[in-house]
């Protein structure tokens, strides 16, 4: 088993389709010990019985765009776990309204809240859990991103520009954290049809359109997710820092455009 006995913070999972479901089920038949976060009371219902169908995984809350709750659960962890060997983060967040039509519309306030969501909050939560994480002989941090945040994809918008920062987090992390054991890196990941993906103008089409011409002619499974995590937060990565890993059915590599979706 590749993550044996390893403790893990896993921020992101809001229902059985989360990619962050896909990595928490990975982890746990590799042997890690987990906690999940959820967002808000509306969402705890389901990540607590979630999380009821992995022994021992205990849950907490974690709003990321609130410091305190951080700080809060940066502690929890550290009193219940005594440590961290891991952290996932899995969150994004952009206005609806900014995920249809053009880029050139995003407003200043909605380019704020998905920088601060989905690229800020990575930073926030690496320094907080960064001490554990050396603590312990050295561990690892996995962030989820996506094509957007490399390339103009139709509806993806201000999210993609927040992948982007996301990405660029990644490096700085990793540059930050490497002399201390850390290791910092990414999924990017193919489409999947999550909540989150939900408000993506057009994410039926996208699912479809990789199916029909991604080299491996498939979408993308939370498992095919959960499995890159593992490799990014075992030590068979030990080497790899700084990276961003497609597991998007290897779409990345082609040259052909995306047609309007
Ligand atoms: P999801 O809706 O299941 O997960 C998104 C999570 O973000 C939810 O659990 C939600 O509660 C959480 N979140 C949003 N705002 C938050 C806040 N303020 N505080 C705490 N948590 C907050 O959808 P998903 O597709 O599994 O998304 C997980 C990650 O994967 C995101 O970063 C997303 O951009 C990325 N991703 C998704 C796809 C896809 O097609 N689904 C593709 C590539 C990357």
């Amino acid at each position: 088993m590749l993550l044996s006995g390893k403790r893990g913070l896993i921020v992101g999972v809001a229902n059985k389709r989360s990619l962050a479901w896909g990595i928490a089920r990975a982890a746990a038949r590799e042997g890690a010990r987990l906690a999940l976060s959820y967002q808000n009371e509306r969402l705890r219902r389901n990540v607590d019985r979630l999380g009821g169908e992995i022994d021992g995984t205990w849950t907490l809350p974690l709003d990321v765009a609130v410091e305190e709750e951080i700080d809060a659960a940066a502690r929890m962890v550290r009193e219940r776990f005594g440590g961290l060997d891991f952290l996932v983060h899995a969150v994004a967040f952009a206005l609806r309204s900014d995920l249809a039509g053009d880029y050139v519309s995003t407003s200043r306030e909605g380019f704020r809240i998905a920088h601060d969501i989905s690229a800020y909050s990575l930073t926030a939560l690496t320094r907080r859990c960064a001490p554990m994480l050396e603590a312990d002989g050295g561990g690892a941090v996995v962030t989820l991103s996506y094509l957007g945040g490399e390339r103009a994809v139709p509806h993806y918008n201000v999210m993609g520009v927040a992948k982007a920062a996301l990405e660029a987090s990644v490096r700085y992390l990793a540059a930050d954290l490497g002399p201390r054991g850390v290791r910092v890196n990414a999924i990017s990941a193919g489409p999947a049809k999550t909540l989150a993906a939900s408000g993506v103008a057009g994410i039926g089409s996208m699912v479809k359109h990789y199916r029909e011409f991604a080299p491996l002619r498939a979408g993308t499974d939370p498992m095919e997710v959960g499995d890159a995590a593992v490799f990014l937060l075992s030590h068979l990565s030990r080497a790899v820092t700084g990276e961003v890993l497609h597991a998007d059915s290897g779409f990345h590599a082609l040259g052909a455009t995306i047609p309007g979706v």
